[in-house]
């Protein structure tokens, strides 16, 4: 493959508005390397209200459908594989491949996004996907009719039991302090939801079932006391972690400067310590994690690229 104008890794929303306005710009040898099918995880999401423009009841999945074909109207080529590594030869970028080939190219767009974190609680990993789930959407029918738990006290956790409450007969919202992080209007409409339990001030001490799943949890109060709540779902939703392990080099050190918590220190230009090299999106510091934001920025990184490939090449 000759050397790439642009690289640009992850297929959310920062990395397929990267490829946009990369390929509509005049960039013409751009690939996307997305190792899932594009859309990033907002796909998971049962609903989305805050995208301007889009009004009434939309899923993440509805919104982000027509973003790829958009892009490929314009040249953009998605090779459907994970990026490993990304290194820096001289003045050239090097895309190691979870397939072995390595890509060359001139500059890098990075927006690979976040993933869910785990809670922590005993035997989470043990019935992580037999009865516990980061994935309203996706396992959320399995449970009609019956009583599920949601944890944590963010945006995602009340947007999801709000799903949730639709599809099953009780959710038992488990929230570790009693004020929550989430948007004011969206609290008010979990606490007008009838089949919305909120057990507050705790935490998940324990997950517990036999071979069939999960058939229930202990939460923990901030006075000690267990309470087992008999459920045969469990939904975590406790925030995210950076996904910033394609920047790893092979001494353990990172292509560009991060920050404490992984995140990929930018410019306004979402320009990073690396020549060459842009981050977009939720994995970069100060993220407002929006789709709108992450769209924002992969427009901002895509026109800075543009300029850069430019001059290098002219
Ligand atoms: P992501 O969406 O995380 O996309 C990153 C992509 O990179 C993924 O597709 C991943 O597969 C790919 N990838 C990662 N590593 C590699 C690799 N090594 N090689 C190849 N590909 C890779 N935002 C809102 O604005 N409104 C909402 O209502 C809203 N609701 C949400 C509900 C839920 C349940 C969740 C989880 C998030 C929600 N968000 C919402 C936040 C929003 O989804 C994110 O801010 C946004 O998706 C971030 O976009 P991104 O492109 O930075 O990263
Ligand atoms: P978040 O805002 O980080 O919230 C995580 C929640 O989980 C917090 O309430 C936290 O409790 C709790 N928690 C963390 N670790 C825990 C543990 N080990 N055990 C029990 N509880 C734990 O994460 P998020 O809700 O996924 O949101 C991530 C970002 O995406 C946010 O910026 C959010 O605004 C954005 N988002 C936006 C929308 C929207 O705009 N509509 C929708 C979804 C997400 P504490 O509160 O006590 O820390």
């Amino acid at each position: 493959m000759a050397i790439l104008d642009c690289a640009i890794i992850g297929g959310g929303p920062a990395g397929l508005t990267a490829g946009l306005y990369t390929t509509r710009g005049g960039l013409e040898n751009v690939v996307m390397y997305e190792k899932g099918m594009p859309g990033g995880q907002i796909t998971n999401s049962s609903e989305i209200e805050n995208y301007p423009g889009v009004t009434g009841e939309i899923t993440g999945m509805d919104l982000m459908q027509p973003w790829p074909e958009q892009c490929q109207r314009f040249g953009l080529k998605h090779e459907m594989v994970e990026v490993t590594r990304v290194s820096k030869e001289g003045d050239i970028f090097k895309i190691y491949r979870g397939d072995g080939k390595v890509d060359e190219a001139h500059s890098v767009i990075i927006g690979t996004g976040s993933r869910p974190r785990r809670a922590g609680f005993k035997g989470e990993n043990d019935f992580f996907g037999k009865g516990v789930s980061t994935c309203a959407t996706c396992d959320g029918f399995f449970y009609k009719g019956k009583d599920v738990v949601v944890i944590g006290g963010g945006d995602t956790a009340l947007e999801e039991a709000l799903y949730l409450a639709k599809i099953c007969n009780k959710v038992y919202l488990v929230h570790r302090r009693d004020t929550f992080r989430s948007a004011p209007n969206t609290v008010e409409r979990v606490k007008n939801t009838d089949n919305i339990e909120l057990v507050l001030n705790s935490s998940p001490e324990e997950v517990y079932g036999d071979a069939m799943g999960v058939t229930g949890l202990k939460v923990k109060n901030k006075d000690g006391e267990i309470r087992d709540i008999e459920v045969p779902g469990i939904f975590t939703f406790v925030g995210n972690d950076v996904n910033n392990q394609t920047l790893m080099q092979q001494d353990g050190s990172y292509l560009c400067d991060m920050n404490e918590q992984g995140q990929v220190i930018v410019d306004i230009s979402m320009k990073t310590s690396c020549e060459g090299l842009w981050a977009a999106g939720d994995m970069r510091i100060a993220a407002p994690k929006q789709v709108v934001s992450a769209a924002g920025d992969g427009a901002v990184a895509a026109l800075q690229a543009i300029s850069y490939v430019d001059e290098k090449l002219s």
